[in-house]
């Protein structure tokens, strides 16, 4: 493998395949990825070539482009060869603040000096990861969007210590990757799109719950009048209630701020495991559970 050349995708499930593949179908990066268990490469590399697949069949990609984008990506569970002679890690592991610490902590250790650590979490602090190593202006958000193979856009985080030159790093390297870029020059909670959605689908279900309309109306009401591809409600089934839920808990005791209160009615729902389309029902029923993970 030419390590000039070379990143890292530390997760390999929902966001961490579809990132893998971009780096290499569209950045011609050599790609390392990684996960904890042999299935969940698997299981990720099989996501990446039923995609390659799905392009190459609508023609926006010839078979051997395709095939050569799938042999740029080698898949491993050691975490030292995974990182070794990588300009930039991105990970996209589980969203859960102990398991990524102490993912930061081991890499603080096996990264080189000049390696940047680019996180795709939704809402833990850069800062934060930041800390666990020891060199945090190494340390950046690159936030993806879900698919990343057809979203279009990157949101970078700026931690407390990130350097000029990782932001900078990081944007060539989105560009690269055929992104557009949006600049948080603060480590904020929801950064600014998840910042200015999730409120919005609280907000929706206080509609259901206070019987101001029925979900489809507020859906339809959406979609038409403000021209969302997907209602809310709808797209909240997709997100997951318990997803939606946490970070509206993390908006809650950050800014410590009621206007963040999550609906009570999301509150039960997600007791009850109506949390969407994953768990088969949701604001509508979607049929059996779907094998989907989403975090
Ligand atoms: P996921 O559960 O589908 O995948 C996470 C993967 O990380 C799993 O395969 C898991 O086995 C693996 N993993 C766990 N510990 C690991 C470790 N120590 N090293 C490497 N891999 C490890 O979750 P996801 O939806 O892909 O989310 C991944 C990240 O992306 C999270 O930080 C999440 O907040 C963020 N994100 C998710 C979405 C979304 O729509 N799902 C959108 C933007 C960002």
């Amino acid at each position: 493998m030419d390590s000039g050349n070379k990143v890292t995708v530390l997760g390999a499930g929902l966001m961490g395949h579809g990132i893998a593949q971009v780096a290499s179908q569209v950045g011609k990066f050599e790609v390392s990825i990684l996960d904890v268990e042999r299935s969940y490469l698997d299981r990720g590399m099989k996501m990446i070539g039923d995609s390659i697949g799905k392009f190459v069949e609508k023609g926006k990609l010839s078979k051997d482009e395709g095939e050569a984008a799938l042999g740029r990506i080698h898949p491993t569970l050691d975490l030292a060869e995974a990182v070794k002679g990588s300009s930039l890690v991105m990970e996209a592991a589980t969203e859960d603040p102990k398991l990524k610490l102490d993912l930061y902590r081991r890499l603080a250790q096996l990264a080189g000096e000049d390696t940047i650590l680019a996180s795709n979490t939704s809402s833990i602090s850069i800062t934060l990861l930041g800390s666990a190593t020891k060199k945090p202006e190494n340390v950046c958000g690159m936030h993806f969007f879900n698919p990343p193979q057809l979203m279009p856009l990157v949101e970078i985080i700026r931690g407390n210590k990130t350097s000029d030159r990782t932001v900078s790093q990081v944007k060539d390297a989105s560009v690269r990757l055929g992104k557009e870029t949006v600049l948080c020059k603060k480590d904020s909670p929801g950064f600014i799109v998840n910042r200015i959605l999730v409120p919005a689908l609280n907000e929706a279900i206080f509609l259901v719950q206070e019987g101001v309309a029925a979900p489809e109306d507020i859906d339809k009401a959406v979609k038409l009048g403000l021209n969302w591809p997907m209602g809310p409600l709808q797209l909240l089934d997709y997100v997951g209630l318990d997803t939606t839920l946490n970070i509206m808990q993390v908006f809650m005791n950050e800014f410590e701020d009621s206007k963040y209160r999550p609906s009570p009615l999301m509150k039960e729902m997600v007791r009850a495991g109506l949390v969407g389309r994953k768990s088969g029902r949701g604001f509508y029923e979607w049929g059996s559970p779907s094998a989907t993970k989403s975090k």
